[in-house]
């Protein structure tokens, strides 16, 4: 007798070496009303402008094309808002301004770098990722079977020194990724110096700088950081409506070179035709509303510093022997806390005191970070936080005379 085909479905080697999320895993978990959860990079619901979205929304759906499929490469006005926006950062460099066609809008910048991995990378190509790192980098580039290569971060971020010993010593990535501003999880900023240093390395190297930047906008101590594509021309730049007005819109965008442009365009059709017309219609709205954006990342910037004082301030009263760099912008503090503590293992134990965060495990890309923690600030005013951090405490501290 013949044997019959295994019924069994089977998913591909690459597929298989994707590591879960344990922060997605963990977002059921924290959803639980008597949890205050530190742990999804949730931008702060009381301060998201529903009012004027509803408002944008209403305008926008005056137009039939409002609800229609719309161009691939994203709706024109966004893209033409997008590129005067980037422009304004700084991003084109002496290269002068970036242009619309320049601009490709994606679902999220999720998509931006899911697309790009694939027009880029082919298997075993390798990729340099910060360690630790953004989750949603590694999985999309251990989906695209990268061979994925970690390099430190300290105070002023990625540790291009490091990366230029690696290039120096053969190392020859096709991608070398960095959330320049306000790392996510680590919360730190690449410095200036190291900006133009790592575009330097793309152009003598050949390789692309993939800056990820969902978070620049939220400084809380001057104008955002100048932009590394401002620096080179072998930069694409990541750019995101999430943290600055709705992760709910789906509006992310990319800009770089033409060729490279192109080819996300071109996977776009296979991944899904389309953004939805109406959220870029409403992003772009928003987002060319210079004085009301002005004020509204505004608001977002003092709340972002005052949470940010008052979480680091209740953890230095009450977390004695923790360490953090302060933040200076973004949603997240990187809690150090001394050796032989086990954050992995404290989790159930901070759940049961009502209150989550994600164990810098989750985010390590080399070693371990068994005594770590990324707790996100940005989403609770300052008496919830300081709340969190008595719960936190009660689980985290180190009892005295230890
Ligand atoms: N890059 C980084 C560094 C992020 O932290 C996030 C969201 N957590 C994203 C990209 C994706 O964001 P979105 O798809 O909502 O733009």
């Amino acid at each position: 007798m013949t044997p019959s085909p295994s019924s069994a479905p089977t998913i591909s080697a690459r597929t298989a070496g994707v590591r879960g999320s344990a922060i997605r895993d963990l977002l059921t978990l924290t959803a639980r009303p008597d949890v205050i959860s530190l742990a999804g990079g949730l931008p702060a619901a009381d301060l998201l402008p529903r009012e004027r979205i509803a408002r944008a929304a209403a305008e926008a759906l005056t137009d039939p094309g409002a609800v229609q499929y719309g161009e691939t490469a994203g709706l024109a006005r966004l893209r033409e808002v997008v590129a005067a926006h980037e422009t304004g950062r700084g991003t084109g460099g002496a290269r002068g301004p970036v242009r619309a066609a320049d601009v490709v809008v994606t679902s999220g910048s999720q998509q931006a770098l899911d697309l790009l991995a694939r027009a880029v990378l082919d298997p075993g190509d390798a990729v340099v990722i910060e360690d630790p790192g953004y989750v949603g980098a590694l999985q999309v580039f251990q989906a695209a079977g990268a061979r994925v290569v970690p390099v430190g971060l300290d105070e002023h971020g990625m540790r291009v020194d490091e990366l230029a010993d690696r290039l120096a010593a053969g190392l020859r990535p096709r991608l070398v990724h960095t959330v320049s501003s306000f790392h996510n999880p680590r919360g730190v900023t690449l410095a200036a110096e190291r900006r133009r240093a790592l575009a330097e390395l793309a152009e003598r190297h050949g390789f692309l700088v993939v800056e990820d930047d969902p978070y620049g906008l939220l400084s809380f101590d001057g104008p955002p950081p100048e932009p590394v594509a401002a620096h080179g021309e072998r930069v694409v730049r990541l750019g995101s409506a999430s943290k600055v007005l709705a992760p709910a819109l789906r509006v992310g965008w990319l800009v770089g070179p033409p060729e490279i442009a192109a080819a996300v365009e071109l996977l776009r059709q296979g991944a899904d035709l389309c953004g939805s017309t109406l959220t870029q219609a409403i992003a772009a709205d928003l987002l060319a509303d210079h004085d009301w954006f002005a004020g509204h990342l505004d608001t977002l910037r003092r709340a972002g510093a005052a949470r940010a004082a008052a979480f680091t301030g209740a953890v230095a009263e009450l977390l004695p022997g923790a360490t953090w760099s302060r933040p200076t912008g973004g949603m997240f503090c990187w809690l150090e806390l001394p050796a032989g503590t086990d954050t992995t293992a404290a989790l159930p134990r901070a759940l049961e005191a009502g209150v989550g965060f994600v164990p810098g495990s989750a985010f390590a890309v080399g070693g371990a970070l068994p005594s770590a923690a990324r707790c996100c600030f940005a989403s609770h005013p300052p008496e919830v936080l300081r709340e969190a951090a008595r719960r936190l405490a009660t689980v985290l501290a180190v009892p005295s005379g230890r």
